[in-house]
């Protein structure tokens, strides 16, 4: 048997399981979606985001990327916030990096990696720019690794503040809080590491009019 023809027969088995408990289990959840959360997490194969919170399908509106970032051009993430925050109505967006994240510590070597994982890196390495000082006082590259993921969640957070889609919402609707959490590999535990209720002030430069 192939790789991939396991995941087709677990999927009957998951899915024989889901009905035994509960015959209406596919039809409720085929007619409504309403998530109360948006998470933005890191693509990592081993930080999936309904498992490691308890949740079930249908309980969170999930975007993934490499090192969980948001990029003001990124127009898939931003169609994902639109939709979530607009249309979805979700009441809280978490952002989630994790210690030991591949894409943070690519991102504070030299090596190239050439063309697009460059370009997407970029982003992680100005973040490191911003907090420098701090950051290169940190002699082990384990922690300093550690101490960029946390300071990554916390620049993504500023990044969603700064869009007009978060700053409408929070003017007409006082929704949604933004959460920066750091998911552990070694321990499973989701460390908070920056929370930002709806209508916290920003830097006024990126503060829009008219909303
Ligand atoms: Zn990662």
């Amino acid at each position: 048997m192939f790789s991939y023809e396991k995941l087709l027969l677990e999927n009957k088995a998951w899915a024989a399981e889901k009905i035994a408990e509960d015959p209406n289990y596919f039809k409720r959840l085929s007619q409504i979606q309403t998530p109360e959360f948006l998470w933005i997490g890191c693509s990592d194969s081993r930080v999936p985001a309904n498992e490691i919170t308890g949740t079930q399908p249908g309980e969170i509106f999930v975007h993934r990327n490499v090192a969980n970032l948001v990029i003001n051009t990124d127009v898939n993430l931003l169609s994902v916030l639109d939709f979530a925050v607009n249309h979805l109505k979700v009441k809280h967006v978490i952002v989630c990096g994790h210690y030991g994240c591949g894409g943070i510590k690519a991102a504070t070597t030299k090596t190239d990696f050439k063309y697009v994982l460059n370009m997407w890196l970029r982003g992680i390495k100005d973040v490191y720019r911003i907090h420098r000082r701090e950051l290169d006082e940190i002699k082990d590259e384990e922690q300093k690794c550690d101490r960029l993921v946390e300071l990554n969640v916390q620049e993504q957070l500023q990044n969603l503040a700064k869009t007009s889609i978060i700053q409408r919402a929070w003017k007409q609707e006082q929704r949604p809080d933004l959460h920066g959490w750091v998911y552990g590999l070694k321990d499973g535990l989701i460390k908070p590491v920056l929370e930002m209720k709806a209508g916290t002030p920003i830097d006024p430069l990126y503060e829009y009019d008219g909303l």
